[in-house]
């Protein structure tokens, strides 16, 4: 069976809980890429990637819209079945560009798996129980108002935290402090600074919370400064930005550098190749985290069947956009509850998308 049409739809989809700011800049929501691919027989698959805003990976929207317009017509005609020979003729077209073709190489594996009448995470591997924790992130502010939004989130369910860092080392340390001591010891925490500081500045932070407990997630953008970091630090470090590609990861674990990975499928380039990562991290005996840069419920759900997939022992959390935003696109995820995001039944993603609800 044949792909016989592909489309992208847009989404923007605000935050529930106002700006989320990171690395000092403030977004108000995510301005999301949806794309369908339909086979001969009329099953379609469903594929959804959102940068934010322009300023935290290598894409924004207006170029992400862009390149998968033209590589749709790259699809036609390709088998519903094969995403990884898809993946190939998609590479073949365009180089590089992994965030460009996350979109298109999700619908492809959700399109397969509908057809071949099993949930995603059986083509993954299979799922490995039926939830998998969350994580919720809470932007750079004041310590006062980051530790109460802490408690916040507590009270809602959620039992792993990220505190967003990366700005003027003493302020994050406050920030650290506050955010400690106004959730549970059993609360684990990330200081999460996406790269956000200066060799010195993380070197400071370091220093100056060794009685805190907390793993540390990509403290510099520059490979060489986390090495060095690591190598001074004695929390255990996950790197994020800096896992692109198969040889990143190779080299942070043959370096010592890492105990985890975070693995965004967009920046990776789809399903296909984050698994190759996850698969390999798993062998490698590293905890993982796989979310993504953004999305609404079609992206939460990729997300869901890719983490149920991950062996439960090796998984650290994930995210649930679902609930990040205001606007849904699809039907069929189950809720949230006790800080876990539980996988959707049924072949392929598990969910329903009516395209009428997108007017772009
Ligand atoms: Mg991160």
């Amino acid at each position: 069976m044949k792909i016989k049409s592909a489309h992208l739809y847009r989404q923007v989809q605000p935050f529930s809980d106002g700006p989320y700011i990171c690395r000092g800049q403030a977004e108000e929501g995510f301005d999301s890429c949806i794309v369908a691919l339909e086979a001969e027989d009329g099953t379609v698959g469903w594929g959804e990637a959102a940068p934010l805003g322009a300023f935290y990976a290598e894409a924004f929207p207006e170029a992400m819209r862009a390149g998968i317009e033209r590589l749709l017509p790259v699809t036609i005609g390709l088998s519903a079945t094969a995403p990884a020979r898809l993946a190939d003729a998609l590479n073949h077209a365009m180089l590089g560009q992994p965030s460009v073709k996350s979109a298109i190489d999700m619908a492809a594996w959700d399109l397969a798996a509908r057809i071949m009448g099993c949930p995603l995470s059986d083509l993954l591997g299979g799922a490995d129980g039926t939830s998998v924790p969350l994580y919720r992130s809470i932007g750079q502010t004041d310590p006062d108002a980051m530790a109460r939004k802490a408690q916040d989130y507590v009270k809602r369910g959620y039992r792993r935290l990220q505190v967003k860092v990366g700005a003027d080392p003493l302020e994050d340390v406050a920030r650290m402090q506050a955010v400690r001591a106004a959730v549970p010891d059993d609360v684990p925490l990330y200081a999460d600074a996406n790269g956000g500081w200066l060799l010195e500045d993380a070197l400071r932070f370091v220093d100056r919370t060794r009685d805190l407990d907390y793993w540390l997630e990509q403290p510099c953008m520059g490979y060489a400064d986390n090495r060095t970091i690591a190598r001074r630090c004695a929390k255990p470090m996950v790197l994020d930005e800096g896992l692109v590609t198969l040889e990143d990861l190779l080299h942070a674990h043959q370096d010592g550098v890492i105990s985890g990975a975070t693995l965004k499928i967009a920046r990776i380039g789809g399903i296909g190749p984050t698994r190759l990562i996850r698969d390999v991290a798993v062998s490698l005996g590293l905890k993982v985290t796989i979310e993504d840069t953004g999305g609404s419920t079609i992206n939460t759900a990729a997300t869901a069947h890719m983490m149920l997939s991950t062996p439960t022992a090796q998984r650290a959390h994930t995210v649930d956009f679902m609930n990040w935003v205001t606007v849904q696109n699809a039907t069929g995820m189950p809720e949230t509850a006790d800080g876990k995001l539980f996988g959707p039944s049924g072949s392929g993603l598990g969910i329903c998308v009516d395209p009428d609800i997108f007017t772009d």
